[in-house]
């Protein structure tokens, strides 16, 4: 810690969700990875593209993926850039496009690494509560002048989405950057990418980790004014996307019906988790994402998470104000719920 410096030594670490050692002895709903496997056209992709040619660098800009996801989305390719994962794309945020006297303000509860990346920048923020509802309040983000807000559209965790008349309203009278982060906006489609042709200071991203199963090869877009775009090109390492990824990525776009079939399963078993937590008791925010933000009248949530655990089933508990009160559960397959289901009820009656 001797070298730390004074940022490093003051912020607090991001905390990801538990990735136990032997992992197969897990049901694992903790993290909001998608529980089926990437399909065989996906996984074709990558094993064709182990070859001898991984001896040289990647292309720099991930152009066939730009391409692609230009073609299929109707906007060009200079809006869009690729990132090791949506996570990458926000360090290159906080570290191109606000000054350090400058200020950011995230919802709470969101997803906590947007507070650690603003520690780690030594960038000040506000934390600006949630409705009673769980939406954002985008009026409270007005009564300051902030350089950076980050929104999930849907939020992590609670799954609730953003209206896209409310973004427009508050892009309307906002000067500063907003990022729409889109990691979980294949669930149900509603995206804002659309409003990045009227407003120059939004930025939308996008992640292959969730609808795409791709979590492990870490691939984000973000899409944006060109500007943004050519910003982001010039802060990024030179190779950071590797070969391996682009091609999975490219495939897996491109492969719409396996894309179709695994969002309909994933939607097909959530509607059975929320059916069931509901015959159990529990409280579910309306979610529009692949995980569902829960209660329990009559018992704890941490408590709850526990017995989970010691069982071998792994959901999301995080301390602090609001969301103490909730487990966020991710949507598994069929056999992974049920047995979900059954440990609950269980601990319930006991
Ligand atoms: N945004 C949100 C809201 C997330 O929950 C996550 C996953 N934890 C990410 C972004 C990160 O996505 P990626 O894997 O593309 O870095």
């Amino acid at each position: 810690m001797r070298y730390w410096n004074s940022r490093l030594q003051k912020m607090s670490a991001y905390i990801p969700g538990e990735q136990p050692d032997k992992i197969n002895e897990y049901i694992k709903l903790n993290t909001n990875e998608n529980p089926f496997s990437p399909s065989e056209v996906v996984l074709n992709a990558i094993k064709s593209a182990c070859n001898e040619q991984l001896r040289l660098y990647p292309n720099v800009t991930s152009q066939s993926l730009r391409e692609s996801f230009a073609k299929l989305n109707n906007i060009e390719v200079d809006n869009i850039f690729v990132g090791n994962g949506s996570d990458e794309i926000f360090t290159l945020i906080f570290r191109g496009f606000i000054d350090p006297d400058g200020s950011a303000a995230f919802p709470y509860p969101s997803y906590s690494l947007y507070y650690t990346m603003a520690e780690a920048n030594g960038i000040k923020y506000d934390r600006i509560n949630l409705t009673d509802e769980m939406d954002v309040d985008f009026t409270r983000f007005l009564e300051k002048q902030y350089n950076l807000v980050i929104v999930g559209n849907p939020n992590n965790p609670t799954g609730k989405g953003c209206d896209e008349d409310e973004i427009r309203i508050f892009l309307d009278q906002f000067n500063g950057l907003l990022v729409v982060d889109e990691a979980y906006v294949d669930f149900y489609g509603e995206t804002v990418i659309e409003l990045v042709e009227d407003y120059d200071n939004l930025i939308v991203t996008r992640s292959f980790s969730k609808s795409y199963s791709l979590a492990g090869l870490r691939i984000g877009l973000a899409v944006a004014n060109r500007d943004i775009i050519k910003g982001l090109f010039k802060l990024k390492d030179s190779y950071n996307v590797d070969r391996l990824a682009e091609v999975g990525a490219r495939a897996a776009l491109l492969d719409i019906k396996g894309f179709e079939y695994n969002i309909r399963l994933v939607l097909d078993n959530k509607e059975y988790l929320e059916e069931n937590l509901e015959e159990l008791g529990f409280d579910i925010i309306p979610s529009k994402a692949n995980f569902l933000f829960v209660k329990h009248p009559e018992m704890p949530s941490k408590d709850i998470f526990e017995l989970l655990k010691e069982k071998k089933i792994l959901v999301r508990y995080f301390d602090g104000s609001i969301q103490s009160d909730y487990i966020r559960i991710t949507v598994g397959t069929m056999l992974e719920l049920k047995a979900l289901i059954k440990e609950l009820t269980s601990i319930l009656e006991a």
